[in-house]
């Protein structure tokens, strides 16, 4: 092992492994440094359905990149353009205008290239034929401006950047949890202190460690009471190591720290990810169906928008309920409409009757309460025809919450009642960096030597996020950060020479 390194990589999940190979390019010597064992490889990367958002031209555009499907169904496939407008406009509505302009015009403008760069690495690519497109008429129809997933979803990711390290010559260390930055008595960064406190001495440091979610006491503090008790969708490892050793070398904190990612997640799930399971455990299918708390009511409108522009902020509405339970309600009509990998997996929590009184008994709820709720939801829909490739304006009128899209009567069993809780995926609070994802101190200037990419990186995402974006993110921020972090060191070669 060198006694310098030119770049030292903190967490080996996605946006660690672009930092990576992207360094790596610039011909620099690269050491990936990953808290966890080798059967946990991967963070959070490891646990997603490989959805990743990226700016396109339609079906021609993406056949480039995507692998061809073994049958003629591209031959059937209804794919229009998301251009970086429609991304741009997408993630300026759901953060509320929040986002900080620079790192979105970056993120969006930079999303298709990167996914070549991406491929050329190693990665491989589909359409996401199962997540993202219903079958009408004999076509495919696209919806929700996110279309092309990893082949293999997180578990291939992983597999393909563990690939793509070793036959570039990236070293990895498994089970070398960070603890500090080692600084210089200017404050520079010149490497890394192990847990052993051993001093790893690099001319560049990239923090990829993640997000604060799997930290309960963190939770508890920047996103308020109650959030200690969420379940963790992912990995356990995220516990804010990298922000926190960031913020005592004097970064600055940047973007919405009481903000997270959290989705409906199965309520018997465990306190954090199933490596088996992986997103499976989430439940998305709320759109066709109704939402009611412990007491029987409905709370949110289920279908504000295509489930990716909702159901990152459903999982704060479930964990504000009585007990933070709730029960997705669907009948034999939306049942179709349930992906398998979520509501006909292993061990999924779920109850089934021919009646509305009897899932209310199955589920220990007010039976007079439910039959209401839903009688009231029944009598109060108006529009149509139901389309569920579109937001087509089958709604609800004069009942509070609405259901905007896709609301059809509860009225053909069987009826089935999924028990959901609040799965945080990640936290959006974190550091400020720059477009070349140098992190800045407080007082708005770059830390010579470290940079940063990932989730711990603040002010992409407030209080919601367009679905597939954590990825792209982590890898146009990754890609630029293992690119700059190499310059300096090779800076620094020329220095000393
Ligand atoms: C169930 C689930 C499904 C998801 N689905 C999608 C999806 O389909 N599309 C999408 O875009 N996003 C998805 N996401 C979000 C996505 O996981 C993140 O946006 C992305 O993976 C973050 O990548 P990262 O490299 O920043 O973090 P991670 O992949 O979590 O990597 C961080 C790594 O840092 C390590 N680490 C932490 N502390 C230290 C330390 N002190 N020293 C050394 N190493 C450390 C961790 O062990 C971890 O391996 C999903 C998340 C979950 C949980």
């Amino acid at each position: 092992m060198p006694a310098h390194w030119d770049v030292i990589v903190v967490g080996g999940g996605n946006a660690g492994f672009c930092a990576a190979q992207s360094a790596r390019e610039q011909g620099a010597q690269v050491l990936v440094l990953e808290k966890a064992p080798r059967q946990w490889a991967g963070g959070n990367s490891y646990f997603t359905a490989g959805a990743m958002r990226t700016s396109h031209g339609g079906l021609t555009d993406l056949k480039d990149l995507v692998e061809p499907s073994a049958d003629d169904r591209f031959d059937h496939v209804d794919l229009d353009a998301y251009t970086e407008d429609h991304f741009l406009d997408d993630i300026t509505r759901v953060t509320r205008g929040r986002t900080d302009p620079e790192l979105a015009r970056i993120l969006v403008g930079e999303s298709r290239a990167t996914m070549n760069w991406l491929r050329d690495i190693g990665l491989r690519f589909e359409l996401m034929f199962h997540r993202q497109a219903y079958e009408v008429d004999g076509r495919y129809r696209f919806w929700g401006g996110l279309a092309v997933g990893v082949v293999g979803g997180g578990k291939g990711m992983v597999e393909q950047h563990l690939t793509a390290a070793e036959r570039t010559g990236v070293e990895v260390r498994f089970d070398a949890p960070v603890v500090r930055l080692a600084t210089r008595p200017d404050a520079t960064v010149r490497g890394v202190v192990l847990a052993d406190g051993q001093v790893l001495e690099a001319s560049s440091v990239v923090l990829a460690s993640g997000g604060f979610e799997a930290n309960p006491q963190m939770r508890a503090g920047y996103l308020g009471p109650g959030w200690d008790l969420a379940l963790v969708r992912g990995t356990p490892y995220n516990t804010g190591d990298g922000i926190q050793m960031a913020l005592a070398a004097g970064a600055q904190p940047h973007g919405h720290w009481s903000g997270s990612h959290a989705v409906a997640w199965d309520s018997g799930a465990r306190p954090t990810g199933d490596r088996e399971l992986t997103n499976q455990l989430t439940r998305g299918g709320y759109p066709f169906g109704i939402v009611v708390n412990a007491e029987g009511r409905r709370f949110v409108d289920e279908g504000a928008d295509f489930r990716n522009y909702t159901y990152a902020r459903y999982g704060a509405e479930i964990l504000k309920q009585p007990g933070g339970i709730a029960y997705q309600l669907f009948d034999a009509k939306s049942a179709h409409l349930l992906r398998p990998e979520e509501y006909a997996s292993k061990d999924v929590s779920k109850v089934e009757s021919d009646t509305v009184a009897g899932l209310a008994k199955e589920l220990g709820l007010d039976e007079d309460r439910l039959a209401s709720t839903v009688d009231d939801f029944n009598a109060a829909i108006t529009g149509g025809p139901f389309d569920p490739t579109v937001k087509d304006g089958s709604r609800t009128e004069g009942i509070t919450p609405p259901k905007s899209n896709w609301a059809q009567p509860l009225d053909t069993p069987p009826y089935t009642a999924y028990p959901v809780t609040c799965g945080i995926t990640f936290t959006f609070g974190g550091l400020r960096i720059d477009r070349d994802a140098h992190v800045l101190d407080t007082s708005g200037l770059p830390i010579p030597g470290l940079h940063a990419a990932g989730e711990l990186v603040g002010g992409l995402f407030y209080f919601n996020y367009p679905g597939g974006s954590g990825l792209t993110a982590g890898s146009v921020f990754g890609r630029r950060a293992g690119r700059s972090a190499a310059a300096a060191a090779h800076g620094s070669r020329a220095a000393a020479a």
